[in-house]
């Protein structure tokens, strides 16, 4: 079963080793030991449903407190301490187009808003419905799961838009193909979800990111239904696709979605080096993607992520061993890791000897130490299950959370160096000590997306002997987003390469877009929606 208030399934754990929990007090100091509200605590919070009965809505408080909010730290603070501020009045699990749209019939003649729903994995609060007069309705695609139509020959397959990671993966697998959009988030999020907040998932660089696999579906909007046909390319004015990429709910319901598979690979490795430093390796990374050798991941963690990273695995002899020996080779304080993904669906093996040796040539010329597969291994048995850790730490006294944008590759350094330093130093003034570090997600031949991982105690309340105080872990988490947020607008950096817009980045829109731009985006909206139902307040103000 899934958890209520955090991340997962409620059977998963991520223990945090002695070693990792030694290593985090030493970095930021013990986490304190603090209270949470219960979950008889939050539903006894919950209001009368303020929606005219329909058989096919749920007003059932669990369900409600269930779809109430995604996965920010705004989110997991609400939830925490109980104060979710606003429930959807109603839950749906629509089976088919025609309910849906039925559901937005209801909806409009009911005034209420809607927000459509896939995994809840939001972490700029797309999904939490805002405090209103309006009644709000959730639409859960959970049960619009299926694929629908498979054309090997053109390597299209049709999704209804609710379905989730593991279920594309199973049904594209079972017929020898995969679609190899893989976000951390992939066990829980959907692919409705993924289109409409322009998702990247980790091998982007040889999948390509949704807008690469998204060919075309259908979007049940409050105008009617609009129909995106899956040409492979067309001069045929602006593409539609583009418009509906990225908005967030705000247009309509994704029913389906067609998308470009590829086979299964025959083969495929992850290989761990170590740079020098960590401007080695993002050299190193910028020679090879333009270079254009197919590699299908490039992630150049930073020294601190490196050895976090190394920590938090808990193999504490293992890592002390490589440590000395890594010393030796000169690889000190400043080493950073690089996983090099090679994903081949060709069987042509000379052919990926050759992407390896191109590649190894070029992190050997930037001073980088291949280390083999070990590494890689790790990585990979870990690279789902790592969202898990944040419910330990949260126990532990600990708040984390990510940011990320993207920069062409001359203010990547910059851009990086600022964003960290602010994070680093944004509540020194209160004597508190942040731990932050980056690395490179998701590199192109032009820039690279910064990944940003930030993590800070959270806060007693003065007035009880364990209690939290939500407001003041809120407020630490504000003057830390915001002072990010800032260094990336003025590098000139996009407020989100991956996780969309939301409600936390909305302020940031308008220095992305102009105000020219968000007029246009606000009269497609109108278009589709004159009546401002479909999850206002979220990516646009309104
Ligand atoms: C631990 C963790 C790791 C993550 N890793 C990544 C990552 O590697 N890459 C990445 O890109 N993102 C990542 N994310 C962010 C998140 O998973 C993505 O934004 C994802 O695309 C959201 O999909 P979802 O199905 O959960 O959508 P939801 O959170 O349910 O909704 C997000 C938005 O999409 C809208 N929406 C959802 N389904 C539909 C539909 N069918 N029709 C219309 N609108 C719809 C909602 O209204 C909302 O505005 C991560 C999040 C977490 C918590």
């Amino acid at each position: 079963m899934r958890r209520w208030n955090g991340w997962g399934d409620e059977a998963t754990n991520y223990p945090l080793p002695d070693s990792a929990a030694r290593y985090l007090a030493g970095l930021v100091g013990d986490g304190p030991r603090l209270e949470d509200a219960s979950l008889d605590e939050v539903l006894g919070s919950i209001r009368t449903p303020r929606l005219p009965a329909h058989p096919g809505i749920s007003t059932d408080e669990k369900d409600r407190l269930l779809h109430a909010r995604g996965q920010s730290l705004p989110d997991w603070v609400a939830l925490r301490s109980g104060r979710i501020g606003a429930f959807p009045d109603g839950v749906a699990y629509p089976a088919s187009d025609e309910d849906v749209r039925a559901l937005l019939d209801y909806a409009k003649r009911a005034g209420a808003k809607v927000i459509p729903y896939g995994g809840g994995t939001s972490v700029v609060g797309h999904i939490n419905p805002l405090p209103g007069d309006a009644p709000v309705l959730t639409m859960d695609l959970s049960r619009m799961n299926r694929l629908l139509a498979f054309d090997e020959a053109s390597r299209l397959a049709t999704f209804e838009a609710g379905a989730a990671g593991p279920e594309i993966e199973k049904q594209l697998n079972a017929r020898g193909f995969t679609l190899g959009h893989f976000p951390q988030s992939f066990e829980l999020s959907t692919l409705g979800g993924w289109i409409v907040t322009r998702s990247s998932g980790q091998q982007s660089l040889h999948y390509g990111r949704i807008e690469n696999l998204f060919a075309g579906g259908r979007v049940e909007t409050p105008a009617g239904a609009l129909d995106l046909p899956p040409h492979p390319a067309s001069a045929a004015g602006p593409d539609l696709r583009q418009i509906l990429l990225g908005s967030e709910g705000r247009l309509g319901v994704v029913t389906r979605a067609t998308v470009r598979v590829r086979p299964v690979p025959v083969y495929e490795k992850f290989l761990g080096f170590f740079f020098h430093d960590w401007e080695a390796g993002a050299e190193a990374v910028r020679a090879i993607v333009q270079a254009g050798l197919p590699v299908s991941m490039l992630r150049m963690s930073n020294a601190l992520e490196t050895s976090t990273t190394l920590a938090l695995a808990g193999k504490a002899d293992l890592v002390k061993l490589a440590d000395r020996g890594l010393r030796l080779l000169r690889y000190g304080d400043g080493r950073s890791l690089l996983v090099m993904g090679v994903t081949d669906e060709t069987g042509n093996r000379s052919l990926v000897w050759d992407i390896e040796g191109e590649a190894g040539r070029i992190i050997r010329a930037h001073g980088g130490l291949p280390t083999g597969t070990f590494i890689g291994k790790m990585w990979r048995k870990s690279r789902f299950h790592a969202p898990y850790l944040r419910n330990t730490l949260w126990e532990r006294g600990y708040a984390l959370d990510t940011l990320e944008t993207a920069v062409p590759w001359s203010q990547v350094s910059a851009t990086a160096e600022e964003t960290q330093k602010v994070i680093r130093e944004g509540l020194a003034n209160i004597g508190e000590r942040v731990l932050v570090f980056a690395h490179l997600s998701h590199v192109y031949n032009d820039g690279a997306s910064i990944y940003v991982t930030y993590l800070f105690r959270r806060a007693a309340d003065p007035s009880a002997s364990l209690g939290a105080s939500p407001d003041e872990t809120l407020r630490r988490w504000h003057l830390l987003k915001d002072a990010a947020s800032r260094v990336i607008v003025a590098h000139g950096g996009t407020i989100s390469h991956q996780h969309g817009v939301g409600f936390d980045h909305l302020r940031y829109l308008p220095a992305e877009k102009g105000a020219l731009g968000i007029d246009m985006l606000k009269s497609v909206c109108r278009q589709l929606d004159p009546d401002g139902m479909m999850n206002p307040g979220k990516l646009l103000e309104k």
